[in-house]
């Protein structure tokens, strides 16, 4: 199972792991007691909207000339903790979104009661921007025709097993089936009680009367087509090769003309 958003190796087949909050030293993420390596797992860099301070877009340029094979994320604005958005919240998400525009990167988005707002910043940059991820969407099902027109993903999150999360259960039955995915969205902190993907994933089929096992090749097949919108960028770059039997990615050493 993919976990489509989370901060820490959990022991996943796969996870979208966004650095831990903006942190960009390249120092490898935390890592759950026995989880083993994953080498399918597909990072994203950028600066969270809670954690500006120091907010340097030069540094994430850099990180990600490292990484071709990187995403950018968690990227967004926020009004958890705030009722207006800060002005320096909303200039360091739109040049975050015009460095991943310019790469051709995919985003990973948090949009916390602003979701609205999110969208329409996404909106100019679809295409040049291959896919953006909604990790954390809770607002209403209205949305959602703008979210897949941009080729966005919505990540189901561990709300959903809370019996009082009525509104959140209609709109995880309202995604369409080609753009749902799973997340934990664990940090190092939360891991150890967080449920696993596999448990939302189960929940969601059930919540969507589906057979689980349909339900866990659908969000296989969502995840893979989200993953290769990294990974044909780090193939253009890095003549990577996707051995597909064992799931790694395989840099050749020859470089590559790229355009
Ligand atoms: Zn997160």
């Amino acid at each position: 199972m993919t976990d489509a958003h989370c901060h820490v190796v959990r022991g996943e087949a796969r996870h979208f792991l966004c650095e831990p909050f903006g942190d960009l030293r390249g120092v490898p993420p935390p890592r759950c007691a026995g989880a083993g390596d994953s080498p399918r797992d597909v990072f994203f860099f950028g600066w969270h909207p809670w954690f500006l301070d120091g907010f340097d877009a030069d540094a994430l340029r850099r990180r990600l000339a490292e990484r071709p094979d990187a995403g950018v994320g968690e990227i967004g604005l926020d009004r958890l903790r705030e009722r207006t958005i800060p002005q320096a919240m909303r200039e360091a998400f739109e040049m975050q979104l015009d460095i991943a525009a310019e790469l051709s990167r995919p985003a990973v988005l948090h949009g916390a009661k602003c979701w609205g707002e999110v969208v329409k910043a996404c909106v100019p940059r679809a295409g040049r921007i291959p896919a953006f991820l909604f990790h954390g969407f809770s607002r209403s099902a209205g949305l959602l025709p703008d979210i897949v027109r941009i080729n966005g993903f919505v990540s189901i999150g561990p709300a959903l097993l809370n019996d009082h999360a009525v509104n959140y259960r209609e709109l995880a039955k309202a995604v369409p089936a080609d753009r749902v995915l799973v997340e934990s969205d664990a940090t190092g902190e939360t891991a150890a009680k967080l449920p696993r993907a596999g448990e939302i994933a189960d929940f969601l089929a059930d919540l969507r009367g589906v057979p689980r096992s349909e339900m866990a090749s659908v969000l296989e097949s969502n995840a893979d087509r989200f993953a290769e919108c990294c990974l044909r960028r780090g193939a253009t770059r890095l003549l990577c090769r996707v051995n597909e039997v064992k799931g790694e990615i395989m840099p050749r050493s020859r470089p590559v003309e790229g355009p």
